[in-house]
């Protein structure tokens, strides 16, 4: 669930976050913007355009992944995607801790950023990286539809 990126935006966040502002960065920022869903790297290449080279896309997606400005869900997997940050994630950490919804039916992965669930607290000594809570069934699309 994310809003829609201006250009004028996505400009300014990546300079907020200490990343060049390039054309194929804003592209992508306006991408994930705009879709409610997170993408994988073949989406985002159809809708960025089909000579978006993969090795550019991969070396931007880490480089703004690195700075704070989106994320990467199902991380080692075959298929991983990507998602705009909240906020108040930056270079030194990312701070959302959101479910993921991966739908059964339409195979799409939600960021349900409208809650925050309540996290465990680990005993001293333990310094957590990342957390992960992802969900799975049928999105909200899919789930009127089979009523
Ligand atoms: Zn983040
Ligand atoms: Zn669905
Ligand atoms: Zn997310």
């Amino acid at each position: 669930m994310t809003t829609s990126v201006k250009p004028a935006d996505s400009a300014h966040r990546l300079r907020q976050h200490g990343v060049r502002s390039t054309p194929f960065r804003r592209a992508l920022l306006q991408v994930l913007g705009e879709s409610s869903v997170a993408l994988t790297q073949a989406q985002l290449i159809q809708m960025l355009g089909h000579d978006t080279d993969r090795v550019t896309l991969y070396r931007n997606l880490r480089s703004l992944m690195q700075a704070g400005i989106l994320h990467e869900i199902n991380a080692g997997t075959t298929n991983p995607c990507y998602a705009l940050c909240p906020p108040v994630c930056d270079a030194t950490e990312h701070q959302h801790r959101h479910i993921h919804f991966r739908c059964d039916a339409c195979g799409a992965t939600h960021c349900v950023d409208s809650l925050e669930p309540p996290w465990p607290v680990l005993p001293t000594g333990y310094r957590v990286r990342d957390w992960k809570l992802t969900a799975e069934g049928l999105c909200k699309t899919c789930s009127k539809s089979q009523k």
